[in-house]
Order: C-alpha cells, then structure tokens, then sequence
C-alpha cells in the first residue's frame, strides 16, 4: 500500500530533474531574455514545471489535511502525483541534449527505485479503484475544505442547482442571453463583489472564497453563471491597483451590487496575444466645454459588451507605436445596456459604438462581441487612475488577469466537476454486455484518472488562491499556471466523459455535449495557451 510518503519521493525525483532544467533553461535563454529562440524548449519546461506545482498542491493539501479528508484521498494523491511526475518527465527528457543535461545525471535522480515507485504509483488497479469509489458515490470529492469554505460551496451549489441548472441547457441551445433574474440574484447574493473589500460594499471573501463560488456557478453553468463574475472581478482588480480614490467609491459599490455590468475590451480583430500592440486610439478632446477623450477603433471578442453598462477599454492614449505597452491606458466606457446580438449607441455629439456578437459553438448565454468606436466620447473620469494613469492601462490590465486567471482556474474546476459527476452517473446508468459499464476496468480506470486530475486542479486552485490574498504581485505567475492547468484538465475530462457517453455524448440531449463545447474555449482566453505557456509561465520561470 502507497502512502503520502511514497508520493512525496515520487515528487522531489520529478521536482530535482524539472529544477536542473529550469536551472539550464535560465542560463540557455539568458534569463529568458532569449525565449523567442527556444520556444519549444520554453513551453515544455513551463509546462513540466507546471504540472509538477499542481502534484505539490495537492500533496501539501493532503499533508495538513485532517480527520475532514476522504479514505480515497491518499490513493488519489499517489495517483495524481505518478501521473503528473510521470508525464512531466516525458516531456522534459527531449529537452535534456540541448540543455546539456546528461544521462547519468538523471539517472542518478531517477534510480530504479524511484522509477520502481512511480510506475507503482500509476498502476491501473489505483485508478481502478478510484474510479470504483466515483461510481458509487459520483458527486465524492477528496478536496475538501473548512467549514465556513464548504458551507459556501453548499449555498451555491443549492443556488446552482436551483436558479441556474432548469435554465442552463436552454440558454445554450437557443444561445439566450443570461437573464436577468440571474444578474439581479447574484447581485442580492454579493457574488459581483467577492473580492471588493467592505468599505466599497464588496463581500471581502477572499480569493478562496471567490475560486469556491465560481466553481459551482460553473458546476451548474459556465457560460449562464460562472463566468458572469469574471469581468467584474478583473476591472474591480484593475481600479483596486490603479484607479483614483473617487473611481474606486464611484464604480466598486455599482460593481458590487450589479447595478453595473461590466464588460472587458483588450483583444482587437488584429491583436490578440501581441497585447502590446492595442491600436485602437484614446485621444485627447473636448465636448460641450468638457475635457476627456475620443475613441475610435476596432475590437474582438468583447464578451457580455452587448448587455453590460460599461466596457473597461484598454486603448492606445501614446500614438507612438513604438511606445508599445507603455502607450496604453485603461478606460471605463459608459454604454446603454442591451440584450440583443447587436447594437448601436449614438451619442448627442454624434459619437457611435455598435457591437455585432460573434455566433460560437459554446459559451454561449455571455456572447462575444466585435465593436467598432467612431469619435466615442469619454469625459476625463473614465481615465482609470487619472492623469497619473496614462500609460499605466497595460499593467493595470495585467492586474486584473491575475485575478481572471484565477477565477478561471475554477471555472475550469467546476466544469471538470460537472463533466465528471454526469459520466460517472451515466456510467452506472447505461449496461452492454449484459452489465452496467461502470463494472468495467477501463471504465473505472479512465473515471479514476479523471479523479486524480481534478483533484490536483482544484487544490492548485485553493493554493493559488491562498498566495493571491497573501501577495498578488508574486502569486501572479501561479495563477496564469493554475489557469493553464486547470483549463487542460477541463478539456480532457469533457471529452472523455463525452466519450464514456459514446452516442449519446454527441447528442445535445445529454450535458456532456454542452460541456465539451463549453470547456473548449477555457484555454483561449486570458492568454491562449501557448502564449501563457510562453510568455507568461516561461519568461516568469526563466527570469526567476
Ligand atoms: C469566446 C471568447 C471570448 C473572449 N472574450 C474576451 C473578452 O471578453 N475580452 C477580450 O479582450 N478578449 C476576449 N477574447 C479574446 C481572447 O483573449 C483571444 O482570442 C486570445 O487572447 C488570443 O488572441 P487571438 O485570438 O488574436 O489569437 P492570436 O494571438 O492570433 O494567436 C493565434 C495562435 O498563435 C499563437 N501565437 C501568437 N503569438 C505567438 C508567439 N509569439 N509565439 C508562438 N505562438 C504564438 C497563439 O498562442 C495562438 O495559438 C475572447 C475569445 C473568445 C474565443
């Protein structure tokens, strides 16, 4: 029998040969100045690192457990960490001729029998019996946390399961917009201000707290509820560090209470991961004697920018391209709200915005609009920060996708936890053979390495969110890394509970086809993947 103890050295083996190439990977890239020159090497260091950092939460998590934790917890964590030790040394061992490692060095880390230990650790009749126990028990869960956490999670997943589930299939299918009802109870609820601190009428729950009720809003939906926080969370993050005291009173306790909508304008139809190079323009003015700015400029992909009351722009304020993110300030555009696929405000001065949403196979219920700004008039408040905040909007941004990243690391949990619980119920439900499937080894092989997956995200997200509250600046790499792994896991439960679906997974009728759907655009956003692999978790990983 594997304990804690046996997963640890599994770890530390995995951990000493990622450290060696971080180590190689530093000195190779100078300092990651050079990752351009090495990409490959960079993403499979960033990633190895990754998958290793996400066996350390959940090791950490079940070493301070207590009596709380489930009898599976240990299996699960033995699992969890051979699996990810595992592939993250198939992925760095490419890497070890160009980073000068060699054989005998690993072999040293990795002696027969710490190679012994982890094949034992990944052994099928682990996941087996994983997958056995969520078979009986579909909604188990080993990450579980104190009483005033998990009375949380239990308010919203009733909320949930309540307000949003009867609701959730139809807003995906007839691609409905979020309905009111929702925004007006989460806004009775305080989930828009989770993190807005008391003063500003927020709930100051923390980020745990926050990762915990995003989880279930996205248990029940991701796109009709979990990610209706998202945006009000990443400017309320971007204001917190960079707006002016009177900004701060004006906007967060709106924010909080859902009086305001917000929606989030980066990404332009010829500027996605080059965040830098915005060129939609911010430019000085005066309407009516009043002093502020006059936008003009294209945007991608502005979700909920139909229904929302304001849009956080990041504009160019420098017409200097060479400026690049020093060029850029954050903006709060006030819009008449609406709830159709596309609209138009006209201003008095003869200023325009239209928004035209963009169809998509998931995510739907929050729509993603392409908007186009012509002489759009903002008075000078809507400046974040003030004067002091030209040039500022780009670090503000990245602020506020700190706080994104992480939220959207429980997204992802609560997707994963969606996708799971119905395949495993589906599993017990459909027979062939003349037995139910769940009685199947691979079955409950591939249900228990679905178990070990989430596991290890949703505890990276509870430690991410531990080292946010206690400094965001530092914790910010770890949640673009609990992002990307979190997101993967998402994606690979979806499809393979899809396919322990067979047929009917295909079939709209059942939830795993909408969560499939849904999960696939988790990895795009805040960072498409290979981009937060690179420039984000590599350059931080490699400056370090
Ligand atoms: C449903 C949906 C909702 C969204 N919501 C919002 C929103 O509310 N607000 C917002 O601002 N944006 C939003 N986005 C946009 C999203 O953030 C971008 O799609 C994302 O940042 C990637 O930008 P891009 O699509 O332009 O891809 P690109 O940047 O063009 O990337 C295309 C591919 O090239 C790769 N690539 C790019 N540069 C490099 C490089 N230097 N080295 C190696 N590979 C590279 C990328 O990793 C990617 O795989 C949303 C997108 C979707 C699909």
């Amino acid at each position: 029998m594997m304990n804690l103890e046996d997963a640890r050295a599994c770890l530390s083996a995995g951990e000493a040969v990622s450290e060696a190439c971080v180590d190689a990977a530093r000195r190779l890239t100078v300092g990651g100045r050079n990752i351009d020159e090495h990409q490959v090497l960079t993403e499979r260091v960033a990633y190895a690192h990754t998958e290793l950092a996400a066996a350390r939460a959940l090791l950490e998590y079940a070493e301070s457990a207590n009596e709380r934790v489930s009898k599976m917890l240990t299996q699960v964590v033995v699992a969890a960490t051979g699996e990810l030790v595992r592939s993250a040394l198939h992925r760095l061992e490419p890497t070890w001729d160009d980073l000068d490692l060699g054989q005998a060095h690993a072999n040293e880390i990795l002696d027969d029998d710490t190679r012994r230990l982890l094949r034992a650790a990944v052994h099928e009749s682990r996941f087996r019996e994983i997958g056995a126990w969520i078979g009986e028990d579909p909604k188990g869960n080993v990450v579980v946390l104190d009483d005033m956490h998990e009375e949380i999670r239990q308010a919203v997943r009733t909320f949930g399961a309540r307000e949003v589930l009867p609701n959730a299939e139809r807003i995906h299918r007839r691609d409905e917009i979020i309905p009111e009802d929702f925004i007006r109870k989460f806004g009775e609820l305080g989930y828009f201000g989770l993190c807005i601190p008391e003063r500003y009428d927020g709930l100051e729950m923390g980020s745990q707290g926050m990762v915990l009720t995003t989880e279930e809003l996205s248990r029940a939906s991701l796109a009709a509820a979990g990610s209706l926080i998202t945006r009000p969370e990443i400017l309320a993050k971007a204001l917190l560090n960079g707006g002016t005291e009177t900004q701060k009173e004006y906007w967060l306790p709106k924010m909080a209470s859902g009086e305001v909508m917000v929606a989030i304008s980066v990404t332009e139809p010829n500027v996605g991961s080059d965040v830098a190079s915005v060129g939609c323009r911010a430019e000085p003015s005066t309407l009516d004697g009043e002093a502020g700015y006059v936008i003009n400029g294209t945007k991608a992909w502005c979700t909920f920018a139909g229904r929302a009351d304001v849009i956080g722009l990041l504009a160019r304020t420098d017409p200097d391209p060479a400026k690049g993110a020093k060029g850029l300030s954050l903006f709060i555009v006030p819009k008449d709200p609406f709830d159709t696929h596309e609209f138009e405000v006209v201003q008095p001065g003869g200023g325009r915005l239209t928004g035209k949403s963009d169809p998509t196979i998931g995510y739907r219920g929050m729509h993603s609009f392409s908007l186009s700004f012509e002489d759009y008039f903002v008075n000078s408040d809507s400046l974040v920060g003030g004067e002091a905040g030209v040039g500022r909007g780009f670090y503000m941004q990245m602020a506020g996708f700190a706080a994104g990243r992480l939220q959207t690391s429980g997204r992802a949990c609560g997707v994963a936890q969606a996708a799971l619980e119905t395949s495993a119920e589906y599993a017990n439900e459909r027979s062939q053979f003349g037995k139910p499937i769940i009685d199947f080894q691979l079955t409950q092989y591939k249900l228990g390495r679905m178990v070990a997956k989430l596991a290890a995200a949703r505890a990276f997200s509870y430690a991410v969110a531990t080292a946010m509250d206690e400094d965001e600046r530092k914790a910010a790499p770890l949640a673009a890394q609990a992002k990307l792994f979190s997101c993967d896991v998402a994606v690979e439960l979806t499809q393979e509970g899809q396919l322990l679906h067979g047929g009917w997974g295909y079939a709209e009728e059942y939830a795993i086809s909408r969560y499939v759907v849904d999960a696939l655009v988790l990895p795009i956003f805040e960072g498409v993947k290979p981009t937060l692999e690179l420039k984000v978790v590599g350059r931080a990983l490699l400056a370090g």
